[in-house]
């Protein structure tokens, strides 16, 4: 049988950190609705590559939390924990190809350097200790040369974004000096793995995607269209996240839960159907999502560097 690729497959992708929270049932929501609505399949990731953020048991209460929203995927879930052999078989390509470098400068050496690491290591021998591992995203070898230092997209929200890679960026880190591989690299491996044509997420992420966008070109793959929605703030005004303690979700609520992300998500969900049951509410907003509900809501700002 001929593999004909879909025209659209979305993916909801939690970091196992901490249960899942209002803010992260916004970006499952989101990304679900949009790839069913577009007849896409929707798939699972754990994203599950650095250890020391993790808390046992997440993972799970996490799958646990979608399943009892209603939320169900399509096949199996990818663990990136399982992937480590595809991504060091990457780094191995990408090292012949002369496109990543040892680099063993520390925090206070990008500090001095203005806080965006300059390259220093692309020509300097490293001196010493442990080193990580970056991926050059301009001044690149050979025929990916002609890619410009900036990079422009448009978000399917956000809108057109900029970001001169060399000056605002620099070269990222796909393995890190603790031997970790990195997040940019499980990413864009895993979202090209499972051949994602769609990624919804949250605007936290709309800071990162520029150099993701990079790393697809650099692989000469084709790059998913992105839609960044808003994140959702704590009465503090921070984002809603597994590091500051969000409440995690009660999934005797589950119905409840749903409908305040579809308020969240401006989709003006039916006030009878807060208390129908999840499958009723989920087909509602499948048959009447409307990403565009979200244009001009103000996306965060949070600019924290994954
Ligand atoms: N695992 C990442 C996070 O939870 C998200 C990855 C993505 O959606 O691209 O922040
Ligand atoms: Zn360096």
């Amino acid at each position: 049988m001929p593999h004909i690729a879909p025209s659209y497959t979305g993916r909801f992708a939690p970091s196992p950190s901490g249960p899942l929270h209002f803010g992260s049932l916004v970006a499952a929501l989101a990304s679900y609705l949009d790839a069913r609505h577009n007849c896409g399949r929707w798939l699972v990731r754990i994203d599950d590559i650095d250890p020391p953020r993790e808390q046992a048991g997440a993972a799970d209460l996490i799958l646990q939390t979608l399943e009892a929203h209603g939320l169900h995927w399509d096949d199996t879930v990818l663990w990136q924990s399982q992937r480590r052999e595809a991504y060091r078989e990457l780094l191995a390509t990408l090292e012949q190809k002369d496109l990543i470098y040892p680099c063993d400068c520390t925090r206070q050496d990008v500090k001095a350097m203005g806080g965006i690491y300059n390259g220093h290591c692309r020509h300097a021998r490293p001196r010493h200790g442990n080193t990580a591992w970056r991926l050059k995203l301009y001044d690149l070898p050979g025929v990916l040369a002609k890619l410009p230092d900036t990079l422009s997209f448009t978000d399917a929200l956000a809108g057109v974004q900029q970001q001169n890679l060399a000056r605002e960026v620099g070269d990222a880190v796909v393995v890190r000096k603790d031997g970790l591989f990195g997040y940019q690299l499980a990413v864009v491996a895993d979202d090209i793995h499972q051949g994602i044509t769609h990624v919804v997420r949250g605007s936290d992420l709309l800071p990162v995607t520029a150099r993701q966008i990079r790393f697809f070109e650099i692989l000469q793959q084709r790059t998913p269209i992105y839609a960044h929605v808003p994140v959702a703030c704590g009465a503090d005004g921070r984002k809603l996240s597994k590091q500051n303690q969000a409440a995690a979700l009660d999934n005797r609520n589950a119905c409840a839960n749903l409908w305040q992300a579809l308020v969240f998500l401006r989709q003006n969900p039916p006030r009878e159907l807060a208390h129908s049951d999840c499958a009723s509410l989920l087909h509602w907003a499948t048959q009447h999502w409307r990403l565009n509900a979200l244009a001009g809501v103000p996306l965060s700002t949070n600019m924290e560097n994954t």
